[in-house]
């Protein structure tokens, strides 16, 4: 697992998480571009850190984005 970091966007607090390749196993989708994930590519997870639903809710909200479309979102 990489680090954990919190990163301010558009006003709110985001846990961020960085997934190496080896960890990448699965594939999603990317809120950022609606591009597929694909197993084996480096990239994040993120979810709301200000808990406003609850931490619960927020870990299962989490998605994982192009480590690149993150940082321009
Ligand atoms: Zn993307």
């Amino acid at each position: 697992m990489g680090g954990l970091r919190v990163e301010t966007k558009h006003g709110r607090d985001y846990n961020v998480q960085s997934v190496g390749a080896t960890s990448a196993v699965k594939e999603y989708v990317c809120p950022g571009c609606s591009l597929a994930v694909t197993p084996s590519t480096p990239h994040i997870v993120a979810w709301r850190a200000d808990g406003l639903f609850g931490e619960a809710d927020d870990l299962a909200a989490r998605r994982h984005w192009h480590t690149h479309c993150w940082r321009i979102s």
